[in-house]
């Protein structure tokens, strides 16, 4: 069974370009280096797995002809990760049916208060989402398939990656407890935060991306959730065997 991944945003939280910047990356004509806030769409067995709802999620959508989305995983609360919520209306809209969504019980909880008209059931006029929230804090079937969370820490906070078979989506991560390096075995395909040049306190750096990377070992491994500090061709022309820039619009199958 075949599984696709759709990089519907690879960018960091400002995007890029980023707002009154003029440097190489955000001027260049290149569409390589231009990104929207991170999400990605994983489809398998039939189903599309839509990975968190930023800010750009409409037209991220409206660009790659997305118009439907079976289940959402949220990977944390953030707001370049949660607040495009309400796009998911459309999507409410054409399954008309409430729409399954997934996260740890901190980020289920944050959208059942601060969103908590998301979570009403249907409208005569599908006027708001409607989400099913479900709080997991391990692996979990979803109409037949199996998704696996995978806990890493953002800073101090605990947030969650999600593997589903051989292909396993890591964003804003600063570190890998040693027990969910034991999740990320026999990847095929692995998306990974790499967030600039230097280290964040609550990101990889490109040196801890390509250490990871290494160490986890999966057949390719595409970054994500970079900033403009990232020139697409440059870092390209640098990065070892096995590993790739990520951009918007990527798609990448995985057999396995
Ligand atoms: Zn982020
Ligand atoms: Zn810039
Ligand atoms: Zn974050």
């Amino acid at each position: 069974m075949s599984t696709e991944i759709l990089i519907l945003g690879c960018g960091s939280s400002a995007g890029t370009p980023a707002i009154g910047c003029q440097c190489a990356t955000c001027t260049s004509p290149d569409p390589r280096n231009k990104r929207t806030r991170s999400s990605s769409v994983i489809t398998t067995q039939g189903l599309s797995f839509l990975i968190d709802t930023g800010p750009d999620l409409r037209t991220q959508a409206l660009r790659e002809g997305l118009t439907r989305v079976d289940a959402v995983l949220y990977t944390h609360q953030h707001a370049d990760h949660l607040n495009g919520i309400d796009d998911l209306r459309a999507f409410c809209y054409v399954n008309k049916a409430a729409m399954p969504v997934f996260g740890s019980p901190y980020t289920m909880h944050d959208i059942n208060t601060r969103f908590h008209y998301t979570t009403l059931p249907p409208g005569q006029w599908w006027e708001l989402p409607s989400l099913q929230t479900t709080a997991v804090d391990g692996p979990f079937c979803h109409r037949g398939v199996e998704i696996i969370p995978v806990p890493v820490m953002h800073g101090r906070w605990p947030v969650l990656g999600y593997r589903i078979g051989k292909v396993a989506y890591l964003t804003d991560v600063s570190e890998i407890p040693e027990s969910s390096f034991a999740l990320l075995d026999g990847l095929d395909v692995l998306l990974l935060d790499c967030l600039r040049t230097q280290p964040h306190h609550t990101h990889f750096g490109l040196e801890q991306s390509l250490t990871a990377a290494a160490r986890i070992g999966a057949r390719q491994t595409v970054l994500i959730h970079m900033t403009h500090e990232f020139e697409y061709t440059e870092l390209s022309a640098r990065l070892p065997a096995g590993v790739v820039m990520g951009y918007d619009g990527m798609r990448i199958c995985s057999a396995a």
